[in-house]
């Protein structure tokens, strides 16, 4: 397909801008031909009116057809087939067969929102019905379900292409619950972008959906973003990415007159805890947390860039295996080369803490995995230790003993997961722990590795800040839906007035809280 460079302004295509930008090949940081115009001012705005015009007509949709387009969007992503895989492949040096895995998760997300706006239970009716004769005074009758909020801005990360990006989990679930969104494009991979851009389109006029529903800006620089933000007609953002991109575009948001909900995913080191008796029971940890550490050259959110032992003979063995692991893994291209540099300096900025020892052969020549040990007390001292550094690194710190160890769990702040690997009878000792991390984190794991999130109902990505802005709910997982909706309640409504969920008949069948009592 002949990319563009353009804005795709519902149907239109525009590139009035005259500041421009190129994607990259990641692996050799050779400028792509594509040139990218950076939307105007006026682009973004049109984008926002253009969304919230079909605002209008798409809040009205049924959860049926919002299905058949959230499907259809699923269909036209995979006829884009081998072209899509190798133009991703091209801006984000990952391999073809994660991409491939990536983009089945994609599609998957798509088909779970449409089936979860097609069986229509997650509006979350309730129902109070009218007692006139209750004294001493009538009660009402109320009908609460959630509706939408309207036109949704959504920022994309770079390590995800497809999952956390145009057509991720923040637009999916924006859609299924009615709402437009406008997408601002991630810079690393604008080619990918307009691909997708170009199926959700084709998705928009397969399936009769209004033009605007969903469009897509380009920018490398944070103006685009920061219009996006502050026009008065986008109604909630939902961003994934750094810490420093997510609060800057929450502080932006507060500065509105009028407030709304800003949903940042952002960074987190994902702690892991190995008890003592499980690393006495289990050699193959060292190897297992090494491939965790460098899945994705390292570049997942849930990376665990961070693991805890007690010190023993044991720890110090699993210590040093785990960097033998990580040692033996070949240096591979980084996403962008921002994203390396940041990654080289981080790992020099903890280099120069005293009481630290790196523990595998880093280079600053190429991108190499790291492991940096140090103690609970220079943790606790230096923060800045186990803070996010985005790549193939972890932090091992050692406990003197049990109390250490709770030490340190109480001083983390919020992550989107934390793990503790332990027998039974280490986590029956360990109980408190436990309830420590319950407070910190979005998704506690027992004896597994934080990386790969499962899109699922029960899913919870996210976590208390600096992990998110939002710790009541998750990006990742159906739950997400109830992020661009508000409940309202209507009293005293004509039935000919209430929405199909709130009809006394119940004629989507849908599970109703009903005089308090769940009917199904
Ligand atoms: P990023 O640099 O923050 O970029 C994300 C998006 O935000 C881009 O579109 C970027 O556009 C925009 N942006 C960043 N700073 C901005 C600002 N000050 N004003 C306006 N727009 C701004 O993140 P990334 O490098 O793509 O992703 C890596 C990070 O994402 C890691 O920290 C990783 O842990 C995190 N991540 C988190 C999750 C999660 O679910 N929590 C998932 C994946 C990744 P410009 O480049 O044009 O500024």
């Amino acid at each position: 397909m002949q990319l563009t460079g353009s804005q795709l302004i519902g149907n239109q295509l525009s590139k009035q801008g005259s500041k421009t930008f190129t994607g990259f090949r990641a692996d050799s940081g050779e400028a792509l031909p594509t040139v990218f115009h950076e939307a105007t001012a006026e682009e973004v705005d049109g984008a926002v009116e253009l969304a919230n015009e079909a605002f209008e007509t798409y809040r009205k949709k049924s959860g049926a057809e919002k299905a058949v387009f959230l499907e259809r969007i699923a269909e036209e992503i995979l006829a884009l087939g081998d072209e899509l895989i190798g133009t991703a492949s091209e801006e984000t040096a990952l391999p073809a067969a994660r991409l491939t895995g990536e983009r089945g998760r994609t599609v998957n997300q798509l088909k779970l929102f449409a089936q979860v706006v097609r069986e229509g239970s997650w509006v979350n009716a309730r129902i109070d019905t009218a007692v006139p004769d209750r004294q001493p005074a009538p009660k009402p009758d109320l009908r609460q379900m959630l509706i939408p909020l309207g036109t949704v801005g959504v920022f994309g990360a770079s390590n995800f292409p497809f999952a956390f990006s145009v057509a991720g989990g923040d637009t999916v679930s924006a859609l299924a619950a009615g709402c437009p969104v406008v997408f601002k494009g991630h810079p690393a991979h604008p080619a990918t972008s307009e691909l997708v851009g170009r199926a959700i389109g084709q998705a928009v006029r397969a399936t009769g959906m209004p033009e605007g529903v969903f469009s897509l800006v380009h920018g490398a620089s944070t103006d685009v973003g920061m219009r996006l933000v502050g026009h008065p007609l986008v109604k909630a953002i939902g961003f994934t990415g750094s810490y420093r991109g997510g609060k800057a575009l929450f502080d932006a948001a507060g500065q509105r007159p009028e407030p709304i909900p800003v949903y940042a995913e952002m960074s987190s080191t994902n702690p892991v805890f190995f008890l003592p008796r499980i690393l006495k029971e289990r050699g193959d940890l060292a190897t297992a947390l090494a491939g965790s550490v460098t899945l994705g050259v390292g570049q997942f959110c849930t990376n665990p860039g961070v693991f805890v032992v007690d010190q023993s003979e044991e720890a110090t063995q699993f210590i040093h295996r785990t960097a033998a692991a990580l040692n033996a893994i070949m240096p591979a291209p980084m996403l962008t080369a921002g994203i390396r540099r940041a990654y080289l300096a981080g790992i020099r900025a903890q280099q120069t803490v005293a009481g630290t020892a790196s523990l595998t052969d880093f280079s600053e020549e190429m991108v190499k995995t790291h492991l940096l040990q140090t103690t609970v007390g220079n943790a606790l001292q230096h923060p800045h230790l186990t803070d996010e550094v985005f790549g193939p690194s972890t932090v091992g710190v050692v406990a003197d003993n049990p109390a250490d160890r709770l030490r340190f769990a109480r001083s983390l702040p919020g992550h989107l997961t934390a793990t503790v690997w332990g027998t039974d009878q280490d986590l029956a000792e360990n109980v408190e722990l436990i309830e420590v991390l319950k407070q910190k984190v979005g998704r506690l794991l027992i004896n597994d590795f934080p990386t790969g999130v499962e899109v699922t109902y029960a899913m919870t990505h996210g976590g208390p800040f600096p992990a998110t802005t939002d710790s009541r709910t998750t990006s990742v997982g159906t739950l997400a839906i109830e992020r661009f909706c508000r409940p309202i309640s209507f009293q005293n409504f004509p039935p000919f007035l209430l929405p199909d969920e709130l009809k006394e008949e119940n004629p989507l069948k849908i599970s109703r809280l009903v005089n308090g009592k769940r009917q199904s």
